[in-house]
């Protein structure tokens, strides 16, 4: 359901309730783009009961049938992949190389990567148990779809986690109903189109517009499962509503990342990685690095590579082709002022800053210059809180082990990054980083690989997303035990006498005991007592303690 703002209603029509408007704004200039309704919580609830009807069919397709229409997503994409990259560059305001290289180009790879293992990774499983008891049975495994989900943006990477939730999410047979960020309401819209254009269903796929109200809405509507990313504080309150509920969730949230750069870090490119890594969509990643903790052997050199590429960085607006872009809105410049006077008064030094672009002073406050501070230390918010935009603390450490206890010594755990050349090295201590995901001489990339999984551990959230654990998100495991003799009686059924317990002794031999003779008189028990004829209830064998009920 798109929700484009209606026509103004006729004079004599009964007024209609007020509605927010969910605004699409260009965040060079804050021209006002294109405004769309908030969806109300009554259309929400109608939204869930449509998807509620869609989604038996949806999944009575087929799994081949759901991923051909992945197969059209990617094609229908790639042909309008300019397109959606304006509505990238105009609503979020990054680079037309950002939306390309960091949204689209992932979505292609989603829709590649899914449609591809989707029929292989949900099929059933068959098999006999292990356990001598169990030999019986056949035990068989399926993997169900939740019905209908919810899936809630943010605004940072509006395409590429949208779409890395819903595409899973559609191929495992779910419906889903999608509400994007109320900042970059464009994206979430034109990523509905394009997968209903590639087949996907009215019903199955609706994208509901609106802010945390209508976020809100959905999450304590009648739906399966919620997927939630975005920042920590609402996450915990998406997770508070489905525990009173015991509706499950996944919550991707807010990340402080360490990159560590470690005495035999190649320097220059661990500077050009973690400037790529901080500064791009202008500091607003979720997985960038968002404090850099050096060994002391290298980190005066590091810092003087670190800072002379900050300065010349080109900040501008996203469709000058610039490199870093204005924050989303200018309350998330103020947000990082705030975290860089805090950190200056408590004695950390600016090490280096880019210049502002030349804009109109009207448009300045949408900017932040990317900011290089060193001197940091613990209690200093940019520490303590996520740092949401184009400002980097470095850390002096003294080795690697102080460093990992530096980077552990957050309430986040998204992900991190080592910088080494010694790669085997680097592997080892990524081992004692508490995070999702390390990646090594590279960042950011690991959100950006279709077949990782994607989360966080601690205030980072829990669940995972992308890869093949993402797609096992989706489903819900079923299993069905089968008796495959149904003549001969289960040993454990009623019928308990003294005989009983005593071949059920030897069945114990038989499956566990230790020695052969064990085993071999345990066989002989074991046929008694499966072979002790039907019907049941105490005493049936004659046994005289069974006749007296103990
Ligand atoms: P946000 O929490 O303000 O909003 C996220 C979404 O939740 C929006 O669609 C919003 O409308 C909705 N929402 C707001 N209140 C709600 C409520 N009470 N119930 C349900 N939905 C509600 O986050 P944001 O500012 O859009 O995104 C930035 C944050 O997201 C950062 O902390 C960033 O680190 C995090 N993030 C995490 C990941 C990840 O994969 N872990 C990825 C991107 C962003």
């Amino acid at each position: 359901m798109s929700t484009s703002l209606r026509p103004p209603p006729a004079a004599d029509a009964p007024a209609a309730p007020p509605r927010r408007p969910v605004q699409s704004i260009d965040p060079a200039t804050g021209a006002v783009w294109r405004e769309f309704a908030a969806a109300t919580p009554d259309e929400v609830t109608a939204a869930v009961a449509r998807a509620r009807e869609a989604q038996a069919a949806w999944a009575g397709r087929g799994v081949a049938a759901r991923a051909a229409c992945l197969r059209e997503f990617r094609g229908v994409l790639y042909r309008r992949r300019g397109e959606v990259a304006d509505i990238l560059t105009r609503e979020n305001g990054k680079p037309p190389m950002e939306a390309l290289g960091s949204e689209v180009q992932i979505v292609l790879d989603y829709a590649r990567f899914y449609a591809k293992v989707a029929a292989h990774e949900l099929r059933g499983t068959a098999f006999t148990p292990a356990s001598p008891a169990m030999w019986r049975k056949r035990v068989s495994t399926i993997h169900e779809p939740h019905g209908v989900v919810a899936v809630i943006s943010p605004w940072n990477f509006p395409f590429m986690l949208a779409a890395g939730v819903v595409v899973p999410a559609l191929v495992a047979g779910n419906a889903v109903i999608l509400k994007p960020s109320e900042f970059t309401p464009s994206s979430g819209e034109i990523l509905g189109t394009l997968l209903r254009e590639a087949g996907v269903p009215d019903g199955v796929l609706q994208v509901v517009q609106g802010d945390g109200v209508t976020g809100a809405a959905l999450v304590a509507a009648a739906v399966d499962k919620v997927f939630f990313t975005g920042s920590e504080a609402t996450g915990r309150r998406v997770a508070l509503e489905c525990a009173s509920r015991l509706v499950p969730c996944s919550l991707e949230l807010g990340g402080s990342d360490p990159a560590i750069v470690l005495e035999d870090a190649e320097l220059e490119t661990a500077a050009d990685g973690i400037l790529w890594g901080r500064f791009s969509n202008a500091g607003q990643t979720c997985v960038a690095p968002k404090r850099v903790i050096v060994v002391d052997a290298v980190h005066d050199r590091f810092v003087a590579a670190l800072a002379s590429r900050v300065r010349a960085l080109r900040v501008g607006a996203g469709a000058t082709h610039a490199e870093v872009g204005p924050l989303i809105r200018p309350s998330q410049v103020t947000a990082i002022r705030a975290q860089l006077d805090d950190a200056v008064a408590r004695g950390a030094q600016v090490a280096a800053t880019a210049e502002m672009p030349d804009v109109s002073p009207d448009d300045r406050g949408r900017f932040f210059p990317p900011t290089l501070l060193t001197g940091v230390t613990t209690g200093m918010r940019v520490l303590s809180e996520e740092t949401f935009g184009p400002l980097l603390p470095v850390i002096r450490a003294r080795d690697a082990d102080d460093a990992v206890r530096l980077a552990n010594r957050s309430p986040f755990g998204l992900s991190a990054s080592i910088w080494s050349r010694d790669v085997r090295g680097a592997e080892r201590l990524a081992g004692t980083i508490e995070a999702g995901t390390v990646a090594i001489n590279d960042s950011v990339i690991v959100a950006g690989m279709a077949e990782v999984a994607h989360g966080g551990v601690k205030a980072s959230g829990m669940g995972r997303s992308h890869g093949l654990a993402g797609l096992h998100e989706c489903v819900r495991t079923k299993t069905i035990v089968a008796e495959r003799f149904t003549a001969l009686r289960q040993p454990w059924w009623f019928g308990y006498s003294a005989t009983h317990a005593r071949n059920l002794d030897g069945f114990l031999g038989f499956a566990h005991g230790d020695t052969l003779g064990a085993r071999l008189r345990g066989a002989w028990r074991s046929l008694q007592l499966v072979f002790r004829g039907r019907g049941g209830g105490p005493g049936r064998d004659g046994d005289p303690a069974s006749k007296s009920g103990s």
